[in-house]
């Protein structure tokens, strides 16, 4: 594709399209980047520029792009039933089978799951749903819900609500109440001088704190991503989840675990729960699901919470999307190759390990404060000085950023760190170019 069609999809964007999480202007005066085609871990600009995914899209395109088979998968259920729903009293195939096929593959005791359109929806049905629970239970006044600062739960209200990016609440101004937020565990930015267990246990004891303020009695649920991920790859201290199980075992509310980016095998197992013991009753879950080749979200019901739902009349909450069939056929598919190519296998025992220790050579480049990483996730904090962890003044990880497109890799920033979330099919030659590439943006950032 030729300069000038380049310039003819940048003025269309201009003049119709209205992306998200866009600075308009800016990107106005930039014009877009257009992504024309993408094959294996590899996107193709509009000027013809291989760039080598980084982030598997927004970390959805766990098994890579261009899987004919999901393709099929696709085209034979738009031939036999493009769409139907599961209201009313109605079900379909598809979405009966994949829903046996999660059933098979989540923590034992959580056999059920509600269909969505994606990670935002999977979050406003736990926020009703869990509500709905205690309603039903006969304790009304258990409606809170505690998340945490910087959580990602996605960009409805009530996602956004969940959430705790402090920018999307000022901005929006309408937050649904009885939403409370403790601290995120992130040892390199707030745990000062103490030890990273330490500083571990003293993040995960204001849940605690937290529930006695609000009143055991009034809490619903606390929700927490097993690893943040739009907050910066924040990977909690090896204490964190025991102190946070010690305490939810004590009070009587639901522990909902955000699987939308951990899930399908982002850590080598099925879901973040599994790779850290946690036993959530309730699990939104999208991206991997599918790839990312078709929109669909869910939640994972743990049996005990179904029990309550069966006695609580209609559940009044649903979408016209929810177990589409045709994005039900291509999650099935999605699968069954995670699991015949023994994907997550592979990732635990052959690729993780190779990215990590690769990725953590990163450690000695002067820009470079920390670097974390843990399965297929990855995150490097950009500081001034090591030693004292100063900042830059002004936006370097975007500088970052723009770097690596420009030299065929996508990274994302997140303030001053940068973060990765390849597909989970990258192999050991394609990890060495992301290293290296990822090394160059750093020199040409420095
Ligand atoms: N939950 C988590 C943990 C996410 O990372 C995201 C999106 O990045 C969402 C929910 C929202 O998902 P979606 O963008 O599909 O609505």
């Amino acid at each position: 594709m030729s300069e000038s069609n380049t310039l003819h999809w940048q003025n269309l964007s201009r003049e119709h399209l209205l992306p998200p999480f866009s600075d308009y202007r800016e990107l106005n005066a930039k014009g877009a980047r257009i992504i024309t085609r993408a094959s294996g871990v590899y996107l193709w600009d509009s000027k013809g520029n291989r760039i080598l995914d980084g982030m598997a899209g927004l970390w959805c395109v766990n098994i890579g792009y261009g899987r004919e088979e999901l393709v099929e998968a696709a085209a034979r259920q738009m031939r036999e039933l493009p769409y139907y729903n599961l209201f009313f009293q109605t079900a379909h195939t598809p979405a009966l089978e994949l829903a046996n096929a999660i059933a098979g593959i989540a923590p034992i005791g959580m056999d059920h799951v509600f269909f969505t359109g994606s990670g935002s929806e999977s979050n406003d049905t736990v926020l009703r749903m869990v509500r709905h629970y205690w309603m039903t239970k006969g304790q009304p006044q258990k409606q809170v819900i505690i998340g945490r600062w910087n959580g990602y739960h996605g960009s409805t209200v009530a996602g956004a609500s969940l959430g705790g990016m402090k920018a999307m609440h000022e901005q929006a101004g309408l937050l649904i109440s009885g939403i409370e937020h403790i601290d995120q565990p992130y040892w390199y930015g707030e745990g000062d001088d103490l030890d990273p267990d330490e500083f571990g246990i003293r993040v995960a004891e204001q849940l605690e704190q937290k529930i006695l303020e609000v009143g055991e009695d009034k809490v619903a649920a606390f929700i927490a991503e097993p690893i943040q991920g739009a907050g910066g790859v924040i990977i909690p201290p090896d204490s964190y989840w025991p102190k946070i199980r010690e305490i939810l075992a004590r009070y009587d509310i639901l522990f909902i675990a955000d699987e939308v980016i951990c899930g399908f095998g982002r850590t080598g197992e099925w879901f973040g729960s599994d790779y850290y013991g946690n036993a959530p009753d309730l699990m939104p879950i999208a991206k991997g699901l599918t790839s990312g080749y078709l929109p669909m979200g869910g939640v994972i019901v743990r049996d005990k919470v179904v029990q309550v739902l069966n006695e609580g009349g209609e559940f009044y909450h649903g979408f016209t999307y929810s177990g589409h069939p045709v994005a039900a056929a291509v999650a099935l598919e999605n699968l069954r190759i995670l699991k015949e190519e023994n994907i997550l296998e592979r990732v635990k025992a052959k690729t993780s390990p190779y990215l990590q220790k690769r990725w953590r050579e990163l450690a000695d480049h002067p820009l470079v404060g920390e670097v974390r990483g843990l399965g297929m996730l990855g995150a490097l904090e950009l500081v001034k000085d090591k030693q004292t962890r100063e900042r830059f003044p002004g936006a370097i990880g975007m500088r970052c950023r723009e770097h690596c497109l420009d030299n065929g890799l996508v990274m994302r920033a997140v303030g001053d760190t940068m973060i990765i979330s390849p597909p989970l099919v990258i192999n050991e030659e394609e990890i060495d170019e992301l290293v290296t590439k990822a090394r160059l943006c750093l020199d040409l950032t420095a």
